[in-house]
């Protein structure tokens, strides 16, 4: 049972709608095995630091995913009262007052809470995934994918300050003990994302709490009970309960929050317009110290696709980073750029390919797409959508109930048409000109945001050539542009597209620190 979906198929021959008719072999027929896009069943990856990701969960096992789908509709708790902004304030008090011991703490002890936390987030995995599937409406496989990243951020994150918090003795000239210390700043907040409603809400969380840091930590609003369930889970791993407090909530608790004097630095990760307006009201008032963001916002993310790339790899990797998570991720393909010559070939395939994709309920194995988050979300896109209809390329049924946004794909005068990142299932699609990838490169990063960008293409030259051109964060070659893995592939933008340093990656925890030299005449 335990053999590859691939050799499964070839050995079964099943017709498509053999295939299409059951759930998992359709998972491995659109490709769910490439890229970590469904959890592997084995190791993923030991990474030469010895870092070791956690596993998934093999839905090809056909009683493992039954068991996973009644799981994620056991009945949780999702109602989470909202703190007023008198009860922010009392939070970074005694987060701040609990500072002192807490950095005082060794980061070893720090680090092994961080990898307590790492073991409880796996026991409770299915508890976890039920919240996710039910409170953020993700996906079976992408539930699956959210524990598991929650729980590598945190067994990443333990190891890293291990290494890197420790003092370090400097070299030189001068004749005395120099000596560099990694030491935390004070009271964090951290403010995260529905999207990623536990993976980015730990992840952040955990980076500030490691290094020394106490947390006011603010769900999204949309999402507050999965984040509820993990701050419990960091007590019971051993993190003080003034070390980390939550304070579910919508935008005046957030803006309470950054608006407080003694808070010493923010994790953000949303869209660009707040990251803009959590910059400025850290600089409100001049009596305040200068205290660092790090900002992760959206995308108008672009893949380049030239005459040479392999048609049915770029179409499998257009349908998962296009319209897996329903679009909603900020790493998300936005913008699908053709070279001229093959683009009606592969816009046929890509509308094909758009046919085979189930929206429906996400504790539905069988799903692919499901609905998108909020009414608000739901009205924008569909605003949209209908705004262009004109323009529509290909489109395909929605079921009637429900905030489901079908997949569109949307054809675009030229680049420039496409000004403002829309977080949902419709990709855009525009060509380009056989000998033009320099220029094309450049037109996509001339719209200031630097997040992910894909090039599909067997030519060595044009892989070269964009990267060193793309002015991205994260470049994905002949593969999808999603699902960044926990210290294989730093994630994090540039430009509009965030502040870095990156998530997952070996210098993300250095930015949560204050830096102190100290040096001593012997
Ligand atoms: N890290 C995620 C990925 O690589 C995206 C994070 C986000 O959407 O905020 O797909």
């Amino acid at each position: 049972a335990n053999s590859s979906f691939v050799h499964q198929l070839a050995d079964a021959r099943l017709t498509e709608d053999e295939i299409l008719a059951d759930p998992v072999t359709k998972i491995a027929a659109l490709g769910g095995a490439r890229h970590g896009s469904i959890p592997l069943p084995v190791d993923l990856f030991r990474a030469a630091d010895g870092h070791r990701n956690s596993m998934g969960i093999d839905l090809a096992e056909r009683d493992v995913l039954e068991a996973t789908t009644k799981a994620v509709r056991a009945p949780v708790n999702l109602s989470v009262t909202p703190v007023s902004t008198q009860e922010v304030r009392d939070a970074v008090s005694r987060a701040h007052a609990a500072f002192p011991t807490w950095r005082a703490t060794p980061v070893e002890a720090r680090a092994d809470c961080l990898d307590r936390l790492a073991d409880l987030l796996e026991r409770h995995r299915d508890e976890l995934m039920a919240i996710c599937v039910q409170e953020a409406k993700k996906s079976i496989a992408d539930s699956i994918g959210e524990v598991r990243e929650a729980a590598d951020f945190c067994r990443y994150y333990a190891m890293q300050a291990r290494a890197k918090m420790q003092p370090i003795e400097l070299p030189g000239p001068t004749g005395e003990r120099n000596m560099l210390h990694m030491d935390g700043r004070g009271v964090w907040a951290t403010i995260a994302p529905w999207n990623f409603p536990l993976a980015i809400f730990l992840g952040q969380t955990v980076a500030a709490l490691v290094t020394g840091n106490t947390v006011v930590a603010k769900p999204a609003p949309q999402t507050p009970a999965i984040a509820r369930r993990a701050v419990e889970l960091a007590r019971e791993a051993g993190v003080p309960a003034d070390a980390l407090i939550l304070v579910p909530g919508g935008p005046e608790v957030g803006a309470a929050l950054t608006a407080d004097a003694r808070v010493q630095g923010v994790a953000f990760t949303g869209s660009t317009a707040t990251a803009k307006k959590i910059a400025r009201s850290l600089l409100d008032d001049d009596a305040r110290p200068i205290v660092p963001l790090i900002a992760e916002t959206g995308g108008i993310n672009a893949m380049i696709v030239d005459s040479t790339a392999l048609p049915e790899q770029v179409v499998a990797d257009v349908v998962t980073s296009a319209f897996r998570s329903a679009g909603q991720r900020c790493s998300a393909l936005r913008l699908l750029l053709v070279q001229e010559d093959i683009a009606d070939g592969l816009i046929e395939m890509l509308s094909g390919a758009m046919d085979l994709l189930t929206l429906g309920d996400p504790a539905d194995p069988a799903t692919d797409v499901g609905p998108v988050i909020d009414q608000d979300a739901y009205d924008r896109l569909m605003g949209y959508r209908d705004s262009v209809r004109e323009r529509w390329v290909k489109t395909i049924d929605a079921p009637a109930d429900g905030l489901f946004v079908p997949p569109t794909l949307i054809r675009l005068g030229g680049i420039e048409d496409l000004n403002r990142e829309w977080f949902g299932p419709i990709l855009h699609v525009a060509t380009w000109k056989a000998g033009e990838l320099e220029q094309t490169i450049a037109r996509v990063n001339a719209k200031g945001y630097g997040l992910t960008m894909g090039l599909h293409s067997r030519i060595a030259r044009a892989a070269e050539m964009t990267e060193g051109l793309a002015a991205v964060g994260n470049l994905y070659i002949n593969r999808s542009m999603i699902g960044a893995v926990v210290g294989s592939q730093p994630f994090g933008g540039e430009g509009l597209s965030g502040t870095g340093p990156k998530a997952g990656g070996p210098h993300y925890l250095y930015r949560f620190c204050a830096e102190r030299a100290v040096s001593v005449d012997t």
